[in-house]
């Protein structure tokens, strides 16, 4: 550590740099940054972030260097400014702010106008020429000390804040409404009020020392550091506790000394939709909380940003500032190379910048200011690559609610699939369906969803779980769809028999409008106007640019040619997983599938796997032809068999019914199909092991119609994947199975076609002996829903009765289940991309569970070294961001 702890800026020279940010914080920082460029800063000094770790390593103490570099500070601010603190006829006043290297909105404490005492007060009234100016000042200083350093806080919840209290005992008494109508005499007893309360309170004296004030306010900064608010914040946007804050002590301006004072906010250009305007609002003789505050309506800066005629601008008001203004925030804006949100307060007629950093914006506007600048020259096309946060786009590919409508949020569940939707309420897929041929906008709401309700789910609006987790069916079904969808809210009472759902004191029943916001898990009553957003030229260049850096390539999740189409038009180049079962459940082939789990023999299940046979062929023909000259990875069949029965005993009726046999002999096939644990049980190529002839069936529907298509002259290149191998032997007995049946039908079609037999890797045995598997696979696919489910020991199915709580109590930072936990899980792949890879070195490796787009996930499996990720077609377009960014920051 350097013995240099406090920075000093102003009068167009500064100690800092933008780039100091982790020493000074981000504010001071930037105020160092914006010295150095000659723009008008009000003069003040920064102490830095190590300060704050020692403040906490000495029990609140400074050391002689720290004290007297902010004395040597407060000397520079002096020397700068012509004022003296502490000083009768010309003090000088500061203001004192937390700033920490990452950006923590409002989670710290600032004290402003602080030097202020009985006697400096007489100076700064004559100096402004204004007493009510002066006497609000020090209310405010007295009131924003105590309540930060002095602890006047209300000490109850039913307790309002003590000076509020006393300000509003005033207005009464003097029977006025507005804190703008208390005169100078008000406030100057307000003043002692004041004091006389904190004394009452706290038994302490207000300090009139300004030092004392100083560095009661520069401690109080720094504990605020470790405040209730701040630790959420950091918890929650992952910022390191042992950054620290830094403290910024600046001279004061003001914007309120009179009508030739202004203050206001500003962004460089519209952070809402990117549009290149100068963006911003202000208020005329005002401080800068008052224009947060709501209480006054600021006017726009410029005019073109004007929407009304009675709007004054700055432009007009004070044209000389507004030029100066123009002219730094361009200056910003190319120096920054990035759109800047900017404060600045106009004190008699003369700008100040107090703040500058680079502007939040909305992904639409992310999108299109990083197209624009590279445009413009400022940036080049990598750097707006890594402007766009891929987690926004989602906000460019699904429908979102009206900004402007009210909503009444009354549950929250998982934000299982992105997107806004408003509908009916209806409990039954048949239902969903029914009423969707009607013409009317449902809400599928189940306690789970099960293959069987897939058609309800695709004509839903939404769907609305009480159970299961981000990998559960509803969920990976509704993403892939791009169908919003909310799971696992488990606040929900939903009742099938009487059609209605309780919820927090909230009755709803069948019909009841209700809508769901996917990106945020919400549930809300009524109906909410949704819009469509429609994707810009400059969505497709950020696209174009990133493909052509990164490494990963991306592939879709997809189960029907529809779904294959969207993603190809989202940029999929392949399939990487295609869960055949998905397709089982359509028209006549559940019938099929029924018959063939009833039978009793082998003959018996040929027979009806025969039936099944063409079905599947459509799909594959289908698929293949939307992904010409593209891979194709089809898996073969995966869940275990009950899931294709029907559990309640109407529904089993009718199957009996129609399949022509006892309600008691489907009754039996169902006990005898029950598992305890079904997960674990009997499933993935378990089945197709004992059951070969399914695995047959597919292998055979696969390559008829690769080598139909291969004769039409189409492109094919399927590969076929055995999932749930967890040794080299399961996954030998499947393949001899799919390579006999390969050869034949190759020999009946008198073609031949490039295909591969591989294996998904999700088992942890399978990753830890990986180079065994390897022998027999030609490519491996991480099937990371299960090897998640396998390595923590958590049920993917019943995992969010818990999952909440364990995030909230930081048992974990997040949900695995969404983004791969790289610290264990990540380890299982690791091992088995290089195990693998030393068994075959070039073989192909991909990700086809959820993580596969999810960005933190995606930069994870860029490092592993894996080919390629495969996610829902909705996701595609985040997978290419974030496999370009990770390429670009690995480079
Ligand atoms: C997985 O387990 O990650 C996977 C893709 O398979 P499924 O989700 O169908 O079990
Ligand atoms: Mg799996």
């Amino acid at each position: 550590m350097s013995d240099k702890f406090v920075y000093t800026f102003g009068d167009g020279k500064a100690e800092g740099r933008a780039d100091m940010k982790l020493l000074l914080g981000g504010k001071g920082a930037n105020l160092a940054e914006m010295s150095n460029l000659g723009i008008p800063v009000p003069a003040g000094f920064t102490i830095s972030t190590e300060v704050c770790s020692d403040f906490y390593n000495n029990d609140g103490k400074y050391n002689e260097k720290v004290v007297q570099q902010v004395e040597n500070g407060v000397r520079h601010i002096e020397q700068i400014m012509g004022a003296k603190f502490g000083d009768n006829k010309n003090p000088l006043l500061v203001s004192v702010r937390s700033g920490a290297p990452a950006s923590m909105p409002g989670m710290m404490d600032t004290v402003l106008n602080l030097g202020l005492n009985d006697d400096t007060i007489k100076g700064i009234i004559e100096k402004s020429g204004n007493e009510r100016f002066g006497w609000d000042s020090y209310r405010r200083f007295i009131q924003m000390y105590g309540d930060v350093v002095m602890e006047m806080k209300p000490e109850s919840k039913e307790e309002e804040d003590p000076f509020e209290e006393i300000i509003q005992e005033m207005k009464e008494k003097n029977g006025i409404k507005l804190d703008t109508d208390l005169t100078a005499e008000d406030l100057k007893e307000l003043v002692m009020l004041f004091k006389q309360a904190i004394k009452k309170r706290t038994g302490k004296e207000f300090p009139t020392d300004p030092w004392e004030q100083l560095w009661g306010a520069i401690s109080a900064v720094f504990r605020s550091w470790n405040n209730p608010r701040a630790l959420t914040y950091r918890k929650l946007n992952s910022i390191p506790a042992d950054w620290g804050t830094a403290v910024n002590v600046q001279s004061m301006v003001y914007g309120n000394m009179g009508d030739d004072c202004a203050t206001g906010v500003a962004f460089t250009r519209d952070p809402a939709t990117g549009v290149k305007k100068f963006y911003g609002e202000y208020l005329v003789n005002a401080q800068g909380e008052d224009v947060v505050a709501g209480t006054r309506t600021p006017q726009p800066v410029d005019t073109s940003t004007k929407t009304s005629d009675d709007q004054v601008t700055l432009e007009s008001l004070m044209p000389e500032a507004y030029q100066e203004l123009t002219r730094i925030y361009q200056t910003l804006e190319k120096h920054y190379r990035d759109m800047q949100d900017i404060e600045f307060t106009i004190q008699k007629g003369k700008l100040w910048m107090l703040q500058t950093r680079n502007g939040k914006r909305t992904a639409e506007a992310a999108v299109r200011i990083a197209v624009e600048m590279v445009e413009e020259g400022l940036i080049d096309e990598e750097t707006a690559i890594m402007r766009v946060q891929p987690e926004q786009i989602d906000q460019l590919l699904h429908p979102k609610f009206d900004p402007s409508a009210k909503k009444k949020v009354i549950a929250k569940g998982l934000p299982a699939s992105p997107g806004a939707a408003t509908g009916r309420i209806v409990f039954h897929a048949d239902d969903a369906e029914e009423w969707a041929d009607r013409g009317e906008q449902v809400i599928l709401v189940r306690i789970e969803t099960s293959p069987e309700d897939i058609g309800g789910m695709n004509v839903a609006q939404g769907i609305l779980t009480s159970r299961g987790g981000m990998t559960s069916h509803a969920a990976v079904v509704a993403r892939g769809m791009g169908t919003c969808c909310v799971a696992g809210c488990s606040d929900l009472n939903i009742s099938y028999k009487n059609k209605t759902i309780s919820v927090n004191g909230v009755s709803l029943k069948e019909g009841d409008w209700i809508s769901l916001d996917g990106s945020r898990g919400e549930v809300i009553e009524g109906k909410v106007p949704t819009v469509t957003p429609e994707l810009s030229g400059n969505f497709g260049k950020i696209m174009t640019w990133a493909d052509k850096v990164r490494k990963l390539k991306v592939r879709t999740n997809a189960d029907t040619p529809h779904d294959s189409e969207v993603a190809r038009n989202f940029g999929a180049e392949g399939i990487g997983l295609c869960r055949t079962e998905h397709m089982f459940f359509e028209g006549d082939r559940i019938k099929a599938v029924r018959e063939m789990i009833l039978a009793n023999d082998e003959a018996g299940r040929r027979k009806a796997l025969a039936k099944l046979l063409p079905y599947q062929k459509d799909d594959f023909y289908g698929i293949f032809k939307a992904m010409h000259d593209l891979p194709v990875t089809i898996r073969t069949l995966d869940p275990p068999l009950h899931e294709f029965l029907p559990n309640d005993e109407k529904s089993q009726q009718e199957m009996a019914t129609e399949m022509g046999v006892s309600l008691q002999e489907v009754q039996q096939k169902v006990d005898s199909l029950h598992e305890l644990n079904p997960m674990l049980g009997h499933r993935g190529c378990r089945l197709g092991i004992t059951y070969p002839e399914i695995t047959e069936m597919q292998a055979r529907a696969i390559i008829e119609a690769a080598c139909q298509l291969t004769k039409e002259g189409v492109k094919v290149y399927p590969e076929i994947m055995i999932p749930l191998v967890g040794t080299k032997a399961e996954l030998a007995n499947q393949k001899v199975l799919v390579k006999r049946v390969a050869e034949e039908v190759q020999k009946e079609f008198g073609v031949k076609v490039d295909y591969l037999v591989g294996t998904m890797i999700e088992i942890p045995r399978a990753a830890l002996t990986a180079d065994e598997v390897a022998e027999e696979a030609e490519f491996f696919s991480f099937g990371t829903n299960d090897l998640t489910q396998m390595a923590f020991g958590y049920s993917r199915d019943d995992a969010g009765k818990f999952l909440r709580e364990y995030m909230d109590r930081g048992i974990l930072p997040e949900d695995p289940f969404q983004v791969l936990d790289q610290t264990g899980v990540g380890q299982l792949v690791e091992i088995a991309v290089k195990k693998g890879r030393e068994t075959r070195p070039d073989l192909k490796i991909g990700i086809c569970g959820e993580h596969g787009g999810e960005p933190k996930s995606v930069a994870f499996c860029h490092r592993a070294g894996m080919n390629y990720v495969s996610c829902s077609p909705y996701r595609v377009p985040i997978a290419r961001l974030a496999a370009a960014q990770e390429a670009i920051r690995t480079r």
